[in-house]
């Protein structure tokens, strides 16, 4: 079955009972037990609810996982994964990370004894020598964000297996449709829902995929016991927002690689980061484990008063944090993903004043790019 059709019958999307064309929403918190002295399968919805159970088999399918939990953000997922380990435990990490995981990894997990150590995330060198007695997981993000970084995950897993080390990715920028990591040989997969998987910037949602039952076991239990869950109603957004992402993606990868194209020969650019260009660092490698450039790219309009000329003229990107919805969405890092880091280290990151990313929605291609045009003619 190809992914297209996946995302409308590689899961269960009938309702068992009655056979409705959608997943009910079983909008309860606790279940009547008809034998006080033998509880059934759904006891309390902290614990299973089956409109969220559809979700996470729809998800773990799309992701080519035996096992899926849903959580409530996709920072709650991350924080699930992370709170596996335990006091003593060392972990390796991209630098190049979400922020949100930065800031649980910097302020919380130091407080729990977890050690974390930042490697250059395209060296493979780093990954290996960073490694301790007491490393427990490897942490990858590519592509990157919001220079769109290329980590080669197999070469990552096959270091993390030859020490006995777990790797977890987050897939969120590439999706299932575009990079499978569990086939790759990764342990644990992240999502963030909220992005492309719903993709209509009404949901917050995340998700953790693996195939491992007792890592599944674990995972589960984290959910019941951090309480973290996604509501029932933004499951079921999820689940419909599932079946339209095959063509969702295909065509805001298709303009978003027309968009880069254009934006790489165009003389107000100095940098475009999006690789599905040759010109990319990261571009063999890519090609390799991932099948699109996906629809998220960065370009450098050289100072913040460029930025400003281009943000005021475009008509259509809505001009915001977040990524992966219907509509086109730039994000300025400076002021938004990385306010926080300090500027010498997010200049070695390339993250200038004059860096925006865009994450490309479904809009007409066409009306996109004169859309662009016209805001660089305003520079
Ligand atoms: C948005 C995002 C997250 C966090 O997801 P939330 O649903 O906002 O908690 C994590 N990783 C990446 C790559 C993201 O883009």
């Amino acid at each position: 079955m190809k992914f297209g059709t996946k995302t409308l019958h590689g899961y269960n999307m009938l309702a068992p009972d009655t056979g409705a064309s959608s997943i009910s929403i079983c909008q309860a918190s606790t279940f009547h037990q008809k034998d006080i002295n033998n509880l059934q399968k759904y006891i309390y919805s902290r614990f299973g609810n089956p409109t969220r159970e559809a979700l996470e088999e729809a998800i773990a399918s799309l992701e080519e996982g035996k096992y899926g939990v849903a959580f409530a953000s996709g920072v709650a997922a991350i924080s699930a994964v992370l709170l596996m380990f335990s006091k003593g435990d060392h972990i390796v990490m991209c630098k190049d990370v979400y922020g949100g995981t930065f800031q649980l990894v910097s302020e919380t997990l130091p407080r729990f004894g977890i050690e974390v150590t930042f490697v250059d995330e395209t060296n493979l060198e780093e990954w290996e020598s960073a490694i301790q007695p007491n490393t427990k997981a490897f942490y990858i993000e590519t592509p990157s964000n919001p220079t769109l970084k290329i980590t080669d995950i197999q070469g990552v897993v096959e270091i993390a297996k030859r020490h006995n080390i777990l790797t977890a990715i987050d897939n969120t920028f590439m999706t299932p449709q575009y990079q499978k990591p569990l086939t790759l040989g990764v342990d644990i997969v992240i999502q963030s829902a909220t992005k492309f998987l719903n993709g209509h910037s009404d949901v917050i949602l995340g998700a953790v995929i693996v195939n491992d039952e007792t890592l599944f076991e674990r995972l589960h239990k984290q959910q019941v016991m951090l309480g973290g869950l996604p509501g029932i109603e933004e499951c079921w957004l999820v689940m419909r927002g599932l079946k339209t992402m095959a063509i969702r993606m295909e065509k805001s990868t298709n303009s978003a690689l027309k968009i880069a194209q254009l934006l790489e020969k165009h003389p107000k650019i100095n940098k475009v980061y999006y690789p599905g260009l040759e010109s990319h660092q990261g571009y063999e490698i890519h090609k390799k484990q991932a099948t699109s450039g996906g629809a998220v790219l960065s370009f450098d309009l050289g100072n913040a008063e460029n930025v400003k000329k281009f943000a005021d003229a475009l008509k259509y990107p809505i001009i915001a944090v977040s990524l992966g919805g219907v509509e086109s969405i730039l994000s300025y890092p400076i002021k938004m993903s990385h306010a926080s880091v300090p500027e010498e280290e997010r200049l070695k990151q390339g993250i200038t004043e004059g860096l925006v990313r865009l994450s490309v929605g479904i809009e007409d291609t066409d009306d996109l790019i004169n859309d662009i045009q016209n805001a660089l003619n305003n520079i």
